[in-house]
């Protein structure tokens, strides 16, 4: 299993590199806890690691990733939810300042949902997928209708910013992230982040628009 070994040789770098390097740090998230600021809702794309792109250290960022960066909307009936499981322990426990949904570019799950490629999956051949990618249907849809009328709207980029946009409007309905919000201790922010060209847009909630994160070349090192 050659990946495999390849993960052990990076586990080694990383004991004898930043393990070390970091020592004091990780010895106080040991025995103090985590206590993060920021939660980040990113996509399991292998491409698009928010502790990388936001260039964080352990500790400091609390991360759900799943297909397509969804956060599913507040459901209280019984069933197991792990993605809600996690907003809910980051948001009643850690007692975050931020949620921020990251979604990306050329996301697999986002084209899946526009291609119709899991709707009617078989068990064991894309149902999880199809059932899971089913909460963006209605902007699918709409996404869709209007593609069909105006070639020239890029789908798959029009897609993952709604997604996105759900996504936040999906935080709201849980009572404990609303009530937060409402009474200025929580933000909730959109972003999408481009590895082409690794650009970060953020969502300005005055504009309502993906507005690009300014950048000084002069500062990159
Ligand atoms: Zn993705």
């Amino acid at each position: 299993m050659p990946a495999f070994s390849a993960l052990l040789n990076g586990y080694r770098r990383f004991r004898a590199g930043p393990y070390i390097d970091q020592r004091t740090r990780f010895d106080a998230l040991a025995h103090g806890g985590q206590s993060p600021r920021v939660m980040v809702v990113a996509c399991a794309d292998s491409r698009v690691d928010p502790t990388r792109i936001f260039d964080s250290a352990p500790g400091e960022m609390f991360v759900m990733r799943n297909v397509a960066n969804l956060v599913p909307p507040y459901e209280a009936d019984g069933a197991t939810h792990g993605s809600s499981a996690a907003i809910e322990f980051a948001v009643t426990q850690l007692e975050v300042d931020h949620i921020v949904v990251m979604g990306h570019a050329r996301c697999g799950g986002i084209s899946a949902s526009l291609t119709g490629k899991f709707d009617e999956a078989a068990e064991g051949h894309g149902a999880f997928i199809g059932r899971w990618m089913a909460k963006i249907e209605p902007a699918r849809d709409r996404i869709r209708a209007a593609a069909a009328l105006s070639p020239d709207i890029d789908a798959q980029e029009a897609l993952e910013l709604a997604a996105i946009r759900l996504s936040l409007d999906n935080l709201m309905t849980f009572p404990f992230v609303a009530e937060r919000v409402e009474a200025g201790r929580l933000a909730l922010q959109g972003a999408h982040f481009d590895i082409a060209d690794g650009v970060l847009r953020v969502l300005d909630p005055v504009t309502g628009r993906f507005e690009e994160v300014a950048f000084d070349w002069s500062a990159a090192a």
